[in-house]
């Protein structure tokens, strides 16, 4: 059996100065730690050839399939504020692209695959540990219903790699609908390559907004596409508690999905000001800054498209800003509608915005876990005497009041209490990767080479709306001494 991939690649098409021609570097004894089947199914490729030898080996990138056409996608990106001409693909390589069974383009990556021209002083490679995070939290998000790269398998190299200490090395196979981003723009924006960026824009148009290739002004309607699904990604994010980590330019996606996951987390009391990346010293994307930094990397994006819009700058600024302007209603309208629909509102009123914010405010000021008091919510909603929302609080009674306005609001609506309750628990997750749990997995791969942990918690996370009493402890929120309170890069 031969496996077989049914590239057809069009980035690799584009001109030399987009990408660097390199093959991933071959790995010591690789060994599949994961395959996602159903994942492989959807890309049109044969689980069972992949779970071979020979998969695992085109997996950890020491052979290349027929009809790949490697590359190292350049780009540059701001981080943390400050800009880098030029970054890349330093540990990662574009194998080619598929069309999924849905008729989608999909890129085929190997993250961790060894070093490429814009490795700088990195090694290339990627450790367990963080492919493993990447790994559990992406899927989670897809089974979340938000946009996200996937993953479609993990395999360790048999290689160490030195970080603080030695670690095992691996590699992820990501796959996402383009790893086109803001800094991809800014890589030739940055070189005044005006045509590279209209190429490159064309690209995006016909890749994933085909829609707006009739569009009188394709490229402003570009930018606004870009915005709309950018506040819309953020949205979702702050409704299920999700804090990125490392929101660089290079980090954020034009396609609309979230993408590189390194130090990110979920977080489990609701504290808005919450940070977890331990390289996050100011706070900078902390989680409610999200919607902000979108912003300000969405404005970089503006920067690098104004060459398309006009040749009169000022005119091109103003009808860029025009653009960005869009985004702090669509971010609220997206963020308020998703509210209203986890408290269990199905109609529109004056004052729902004010009930909302006065949970939230309860929920910072009593630590409540943001997963469970929403959840249990919904319980509270089909059974007012069901009280588990409740125990979330330091001070219950800042919930009992609150909880009384909430009764009387719903009340004004039709919907019987078990309606309400399926509509809440379809929103209302049980599941999500709890930073603890995370780490657990990672401590028993890394330490004990046993990937048990793993299966169950993708498992678990793969039906985060589904109650699965089996296996209610993952619901739970960390205890005092399991909490974890930053989470590394691993680079
Ligand atoms: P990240 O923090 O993973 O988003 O990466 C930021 C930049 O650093 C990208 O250009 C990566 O390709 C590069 N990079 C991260 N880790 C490594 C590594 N171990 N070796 C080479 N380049 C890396
Ligand atoms: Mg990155």
């Amino acid at each position: 059996m031969t496996v077989h991939f049914p590239f057809q690649n069009s980035y690799s098409a584009l001109p030399d100065s987009f990408f660097a021609r390199v093959a991933p570097t071959p790995v010591a004894a690789p060994r599949l730690i994961k395959l996602n089947r159903p994942l492989a199914v959807q890309l049109g490729l044969d689980p069972d050839v992949l779970e071979t030898p020979e998969g695992a080996e085109i997996l950890a990138g020491k052979t290349v399939p027929a009809g790949a056409d490697p590359i190292a996608m350049a780009y540059a990106g701001h981080q943390f504020g400050q800009f880098v001409p030029q970054l890349g693909d330093g540990r990662a390589v574009l194998l080619g692209e598929v069309i999924d069974k849905d008729s989608i383009r999909r890129d085929i990556q190997l993250k961790g695959s060894g070093p490429t021209p814009f490795s700088r002083r990195g090694d290339g490679r990627a450790a367990l540990g963080p492919v493993l995070r990447e790994y559990i939290v992406s899927e989670a998000m897809f089974a979340l219903g938000i946009p996200t790269t996937r993953s479609l398998a993990a395999v360790v190299t048999g290689e160490h790699v030195i970080r603080e200490t030695a670690l095992p090395g691996a590699v992820l196979t990501r796959v996402a609908s383009s790893h086109i981003r803001v800094g991809t723009f800014q890589f030739f924006a940055v070189r005044r390559d005006t045509d590279a960026i209209r190429r490159l824009a064309d690209h995006v148009i016909a890749r994933h907004y085909p829609e707006l290739s009739g569009a009188e002004r394709p490229y402003h309607a570009l930018l606004s596409g870009v915005v709309a699904r950018q506040a819309d990604l953020v949205a979702r994010w702050l409704l299920v508690g999700f804090i990125h980590g490392v929101m660089n330019t290079d980090n954020s996606s034009i396609s609309g999905e979230t993408i590189d996951y390194g130090p990110c987390a979920f977080m489990d009391a609701y504290n808005p000001s919450q940070v977890f990346s331990s390289i996050d010293e100011m706070g900078r994307y902390a989680y409610a800054n999200q919607p902000r930094i979108a912003l300000w990397n969405l404005t970089r994006l503006a920067e690098c498209l104004l060459p398309l819009f006009s040749d009169d700058q000022e005119k091109a600024v103003a009808e860029a800003q025009d653009i960005l302007g869009a985004f702090s209603d669509t971010f609220s309208n997206a963020y308020q509608a998703g509210l209203r629909k986890k408290v269990g509102l199905f109609t529109e009123r004056d004052g729902d915005d004010a009930l909302i914010q006065d949970l939230l405010d309860a929920m910072a000021k009593n630590q409540a876990d943001f997963t469970l008091t929403f959840r249990k919510l919904g319980d509270a909603a089909g059974d007012p005497a069901a009280d588990d929302a409740r125990a979330q609080f330091m001070d219950p009674g800042a919930f009992d009041e609150w909880a009384r306005r909430w009764h009387e609001r719903t009340a004004l609506e039709p919907q019987s209490a078990a309606e309400r309750q399926a509509a809440m628990h379809a929103v209302n997750p049980m599941f999500i990767p709890r930073n603890h749990r995370v780490e657990a997995v990672i401590q028993a791969a890394v330490n004990n080479d046993d990937y048990t942990p793993f299966e169950e918690l993708v498992k678990v996370l793969a039906m985060p709306f589904e109650d699965q009493p089996d296996y209610a402890a993952y619901a739970d929120p960390p205890l005092p001494d399991q909490r974890v309170l930053q989470t590394f890069c691993g680079t």
